[in-house]
């Protein structure tokens, strides 16, 4: 039996009712763009996150984009961020006109090293962009602190952690503007693609509400060069039948966690995630280290077994293309791109599941 990275089978089939009667009831609304089902979603989003403003937009790229450009960062500014991420972290910084400038990781998180920061600023640093990877925070204390001390705005990209928390506060809520992507792989996907924008600060807020519809308050009266950035109402639809199921789902996939740090505890070679303290970790990925040059061998192993993992990510966002000429060298993000896998999770994956996978990648590795 093969076994995929994530399964979004039993999520439709809890909710085939639910879900069909949602898009139905679009259906016979015919009002597909900017109806009610955008307008009560970022109503149940602020209530959820307990901010003043959510602005649904059409993808988390989008989310970031707009996010940047409505925190007034733009040409000539520089943006500190991860090189460990999604090439739409950095793509976005560099999509406003600004440069994105990379800062190693934590080994042990994946997230930005945030003792690296401070030497990284200068007189043209606007914004730092912490990504909450695989669904773990990074430190918000001391990157708010650095941001406090050098006037830097703070946009989280919580693309892979909806509903995951630093001291117990919302992840996305700690920064000025947290940015959501509702792509169908995420903790909460819609059945196509979909982002949000949620912020307190009111100016923003309006900026972003603007620029999602060609820079205009009032249609017509266009002020700003913006984009066209709608949530469509079914996707809107589906995400508000699912996001009551989101904690519930979060869980599972932290139960999961447990199981295989439990199952991998005794394999050597293997380092298995570490939870931070400060942090409620949502699982997004669960992603191990292969030590000694095995990773690609026991992957290898695994796609034959009909196993399906992945390598979030394969090259440091600063070795590609684009980013590569006059990049530094960032030790860690590269030795852990050379090291990362991550194993099949989703919120209802069984036991004897995650038993077949870890068997797997003992076999092995007792093969190397
Ligand atoms: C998925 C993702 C994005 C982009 O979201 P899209 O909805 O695919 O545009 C940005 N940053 C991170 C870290 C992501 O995982």
């Amino acid at each position: 039996m093969a076994i995929p990275i994530l399964n979004l089978k039993p999520e439709v089939e809890e909710l085939w009712e639910e879900l069909n009667q949602a898009v139905q009831g679009v259906l016979k609304s015919t009002q597909f763009i900017m109806g009610p089902n955008v307008k009560a979603f970022e109503a149940e989003t602020a209530a959820y996150f307990g901010v003043k403003h959510s602005i649904a937009v059409n993808s988390g790229t989008d989310a970031l984009i707009i996010g940047l450009r409505a925190a007034g960062i733009g040409p000539g500014d520089e943006v500190i961020t991860t090189p460990f991420t999604f090439y739409a972290t950095a793509e976005s910084v560099s999509l406003v006109g600004a440069t994105p400038v990379f800062v190693d990781i934590n080994p042990r998180t994946f997230t930005i090293d945030t003792d690296l920061i401070e030497q990284a600023i200068t007189p043209k640093t606007k914004a730092i962009i912490p990504v909450h990877l695989y669904g773990q925070a990074a430190a918000m204390v001391p990157i708010l602190s650095l941001a406090k001390k050098y006037n830097l705005k703070v946009i989280e990209d919580v693309a892979q952690a909806f509903g995951g928390e630093y001291k117990s506060k919302k992840l996305g809520t700690i920064g000025d503007v947290g940015c959501f992507s509702f792509y169908p792989s995420k903790n909460l996907g819609a059945y196509g693609d979909g982002g949000l924008i949620i912020t307190n600060n009111d100016q923003i807020a309006e900026l972003a509400r603007m620029l999602r519809v060609h820079g205009a308050k009032r249609s017509y009266y266009n002020e700003l060069i913006g984009y066209n950035s709608r949530l469509d109402e079914i996707q809107a639809a589906i995400l508000r039948v699912k996001l009551p199921h989101l904690e519930k789902w979060n869980d599972g996939r932290r139960r999961a966690a447990r199981i295989y740090n439990e199952l991998l505890a005794e394999a050597s070679e293997v380092i298995t995630p570490v939870e931070d303290p400060d942090a409620k970790h949502v699982y997004h990925q669960y992603t191990i280290r292969i030590r000694n040059g095995k990773r690609d061998r026991v992957k290898q192993h695994l796609d034959q077994a009909g196993i399906a993992t992945m390598l979030y990510y394969p090259v440091p966002v600063h070795r590609l293309p684009v980013y590569k000429k006059g990049s530094p060298q960032l030790k860690v993000a590269e030795e852990m791109a050379g090291e990362v896998i991550s194993l099949p999770i989703w919120p209802t994956i069984d036991r004897p599941t995650q038993e077949t996978v870890v068997g797997e990648i003992k076999k092995a590795l007792a093969q190397l």
